[in-house]
């Protein structure tokens, strides 16, 4: 039987987690699922909301997973409150938490990774390397541990969600992965664990990511060259005061190689103000390919 916390069941072994969702399928109910690292908003609350208009039952899973994180990143401040979390999943009609140990995922002598291939190797996998095999061995492990029948991921982490569309197609997991809008504060800050590290005076300037990333995607969808474009844009952001642009990119939708004409394509970036590394995107709108000039992509 499941623990409980408040009044979620909950779960932390793949034996546990394997039998609730075997017992839903025998009574011919379809699962979702919906990993997250916990620290959980309104987006995660998004997906889970997703999720219960798509599936009988919904499992989330909250593991802060030790490997996606580089040796200088945030692992270790990652916030963390179960109790919390688990009291809003109860409130969202999640069915059952999965929050694994690091040993339950990770036991000695692992040693098997999943390579995410060439869409790893762009945008955030330039700047955060090992970052992208880390995502896509723990969600491959995730996916096979519940066989869900779904499972939603947020175009917010628009290159994670293309990735494991391409492990699960690769790797031939029946899963169907889910992908569900960005969920934004009223000033357009796409809402993010990490927002909480940022002091006032970093928080009044995040919403200028979007607002640029916004405005390059008018203008590009409309006609105007990609890479002056992405270089204007780039330009805003540094203006608008972010401590460091990682880049501003125009990318295939899909593929996420450069743009070309008459394929969706959607605008990148990452940017830092501190300590804290912000990421968002946006598609550009009409098609891409519509406009006049659309040499090139990278800033
Ligand atoms: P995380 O806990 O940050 O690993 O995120 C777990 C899931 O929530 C991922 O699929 C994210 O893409 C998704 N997510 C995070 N922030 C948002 C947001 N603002 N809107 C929609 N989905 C989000």
């Amino acid at each position: 039987m499941p623990a409980t916390i408040g009044t979620l069941a909950t779960v932390r072994e793949v034996t546990e987690l394997r039998r609730a969702v075997a017992a839903w399928h025998r009574a011919g109910q379809v699962v979702a699922l919906v990993p997250t690292m916990g620290a959980l908003h309104s987006g995660h609350r998004a997906l889970i909301a997703r999720a219960r208009e798509l599936a009988d039952r919904v499992v989330a899973t909250i593991f802060v997973n030790p490997t996606q994180f580089g040796p200088s990143e945030d692992f270790s401040r990652y916030p963390r409150n179960e109790a919390a979390d688990a009291a809003q999943l109860a409130a969202a009609q999640c069915d059952l938490l999965y929050a694994p140990a690091t040993a339950e995922m990770y036991p000695p002598g692992f040693a098997t990774t999943v390579s995410a291939g060439p869409l790893a190797e762009v945008l955030c996998g330039r700047f955060r390397p090992g970052h992208f095999a880390g995502v896509a061995t723990v969600v491959t492990k995730l996916l096979l541990q519940a066989g869900a029948d779904l499972a939603c991921f947020g175009e917010k982490d628009y290159q994670q969600l293309q990735i494991i569309r391409r492990v699960v197609r690769d790797l031939d997991i029946p899963v169907r992965i889910e992908g569900v809008p960005t969920v934004r504060e009223a000033d357009g800050l796409a809402l993010s664990s990490r927002n909480a590290y940022l002091s006032p005076e970093e928080r009044a300037i995040a919403p200028a990511l979007h607002r640029v990333l916004t405005e390059v995607a008018a203008r590009v969808a409309s006609g105007a060259p990609a890479d002056e474009t992405a270089s204007a844009g780039a330009a805003a952001v540094n203006a608008a005061g972010f401590t460091k642009l990682d880049y501003l990119e125009i990318r295939d939708a899909e593929s996420l190689a450069p743009p070309a004409a008459g394929r969706p394509a959607r605008v990148f970036a990452a940017a830092w103000l501190g300590k804290t590394r912000l990421i968002d995107n946006e598609p550009l709108l009409p098609p891409h390919g519509q406009g006049t000039a659309q040499a090139g992509g990278k800033a």
